[in-house]
């Protein structure tokens, strides 16, 4: 997070909050082009990756790539040895997040537009999955695209009430999850958007 200039992904106007939002609000999540995206708040990767236990080496795919900060701060991790996959449903938002990898030369991390609740079976066994939107469940698709003793995280539940869950596959039909605690993510959009 040192080395990744988080301002880059910012539109102008709200670049100033890009570390801090105000005297109340430490840290903010900002809107970036496109409908409902926006960049997630900085405590945010953290609070995903390292319980993902992100390594170099791993193969990553994030799912709402939204500015591409995340899959940045991913490909500093995984290192050229590994592969960031990140896939985005909003033809506007995915165009903003892919003028900023390519302005910053992050050409090795391949971008998706379209509904990452199917993954990217192209590029798949992966070994870590991270969801940055809410969704009703794990979808199937990215179950199956998971390596076995891979990970995957995602705020689950509704628009109003969710829970950041932590899933591993022990075994290809065998799996565990933990409530990590009570987050605020905006809706996935889909097949496996919440209900409410
Ligand atoms: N990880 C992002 C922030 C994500 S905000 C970052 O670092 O900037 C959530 C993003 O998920 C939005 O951009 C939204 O358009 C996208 N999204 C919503 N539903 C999706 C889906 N089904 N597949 C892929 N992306 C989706």
């Amino acid at each position: 997070m040192f080395k990744v200039p988080r301002e880059e992904f910012i539109p102008r106007d709200y670049r100033d909050y890009a570390y801090y939002g105000s005297t109340y609000l430490e840290e903010i999540p900002l809107p970036i082009p496109g409908q409902n995206a926006t960049i997630s708040c900085p405590h945010a990767y953290p609070l995903f990756y390292e319980p993902l236990e992100i390594k170099e080496g791993d193969k990553f795919l994030e799912v709402g790539m939204g500015s591409g900060y995340g899959a940045v701060l991913a490909r500093e991790v995984v290192g050229s040895k590994g592969r960031v996959v990140a896939v985005e449903i909003d033809e506007v938002t995915y165009q903003f997040g892919r003028g900023n990898l390519e302005r910053l030369g992050y050409s090795d991390i391949v971008t998706v537009l379209g509904d990452g609740s199917y993954g990217y079976e192209k590029k798949s066994p992966y070994d870590k999955i991270g969801i940055t939107a809410v969704c009703r469940d794990f979808p199937n698709d990215l179950l199956s695209q998971l390596t076995v003793e891979g990970k995957m995280i995602a705020p689950i539940g509704s628009s109003q009430s969710q829970r950041l869950v932590l899933l591993k596959k022990i075994r290809r039909n065998e799996l565990k999850t933990e409530y990590l605690g009570s987050v605020l993510f905006v809706p996935l959009k889909g097949d496996y958007s919440p209900a409410y």
